[in-house]
């Protein structure tokens, strides 16, 4: 099949341009690197079958010709980590938002394949055990940055709900959950990169709040994996998908665990919010996927346990530094 890429070059896209590759698929990526790097792209970057565009998705006049050329577009571009969201919320409506609306216009009006990265956040300050796909979804107010992302991803997820029902667009969301691994940036305030690194410096990790809020942690080889289902598969035209772990663990407990997985001497420092993001910040207690549905549609779960993906991140540190 041939692949258009969104976001080609980031953590997510970037695995997956690897496996789609390998399986010997065509694949375009288009990134404007400006949280993706080329360094992502090194062992597919001359491989036959790829094509790499360094361009804005807001802008790009390639977009819709790629998105025509491809049978399917996996629309990965966005605004993402926590951080970069309540420092930047313009930057992340406007290419969540705009960025989305684009690739969703073309892929309708082409009546191509696509799917479309939402995340957990859209099920906001919710206090189930699990979140289900057809879940209520509890948004904090505009006042709080932090909530432009559920918000911006939310509209993503009704423009393409909108498309499908009015154009038979057959397109596909994708809720991802904490999705970890080798390649993450801690920069935009991911925590298991910064715990790894801390912990292999020897620094402090730095616990957030209590360290009682929980957190599933999904390889992103497993998500990947989920993806790869999910793109030939027509069928799940108009449907949303939880993609995650299901092994919840707290944050202080992970702090420890890569404490101990790592045999560091870091020692743990607890950081109140106001410190960590903005005055009034609110935070997840607790956030848990259901999976049962792309389990039983696809055959698909979670297979790599916190303890790998831990050992995973820190071997690349050591294979890439810092
Ligand atoms: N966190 C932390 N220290 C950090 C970064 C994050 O304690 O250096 C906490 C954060 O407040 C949240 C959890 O770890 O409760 C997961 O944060 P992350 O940004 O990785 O993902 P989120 O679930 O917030 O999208």
């Amino acid at each position: 099949m041939k692949i258009f890429i969104t976001g080609g070059a980031g953590f997510i896209g970037s695995w997956l341009t690897e496996s789609l590759i390998r399986s010997g698929h065509q694949v375009t990526a288009m990134d404007d690197l400006s949280t993706g790097s080329l360094n992502n792209l090194k062992n597919v970057i001359n491989a036959p079958g790829y094509t790499f565009i360094q361009d804005d998705i807001l802008t790009s006049p390639v977009l819709e010709k790629e998105i025509r050329n491809a049978d399917c577009t996996i629309h990965l571009a966005a605004a993402v980590g926590v951080e970069l969201v309540v420092k930047d919320p313009v930057r992340t409506i406007m290419t969540n938002v705009q960025g989305t609306e684009r690739v969703l216009k073309a892929a309708s009006d082409l009546s191509k394949r696509c799917i479309i990265a939402s995340t957990s956040e859209v099920y906001g300050k919710s206090t189930k055990d699990t979140f289900s796909e057809s879940d209520d979804l509890l948004i904090g107010p505009s006042t709080h940055s932090r909530w432009s992302y559920a918000c911006s991803k939310l509209l993503d997820e009704f423009m393409l709900m909108a498309y499908h029902r009015n154009k038979d667009l057959p397109g596909t969301v994708v809720r991802f959950f904490n999705t970890v691994g080798p390649r993450q940036t801690g920069r935009y305030g991911m925590v298991i990169p910064r715990f790894v690194a801390a912990a292999m410096k020897g620094e402090d990790l730095r616990v957030y709040g209590t360290g009682e809020q929980t957190r599933c942690f999904c390889h992103v080889f497993d998500t990947v994996r989920a993806l790869e289902k999910l793109i030939p598969d027509t069928s799940a035209a108009g449907n949303i998908y939880n993609i995650g772990s299901t092994r919840s663990i707290t944050i202080l407990e992970l702090a420890k665990l890569i404490i101990e997985r790592t045999n560091s001497s870091s020692k743990i420092a607890m950081i109140p919010y106001s410190e960590a993001y903005e005055k009034g910040f609110e935070d997840m207690l607790h956030r848990a996927p259901d999976c049962s549905k792309i389990l039983q549609s696809h055959g698909w779960k979670a297979e790599i346990s916190l303890e790998q993906i831990i050992d995973d991140v820190a071997e690349y540190y050591r294979n890439n530094g810092f």
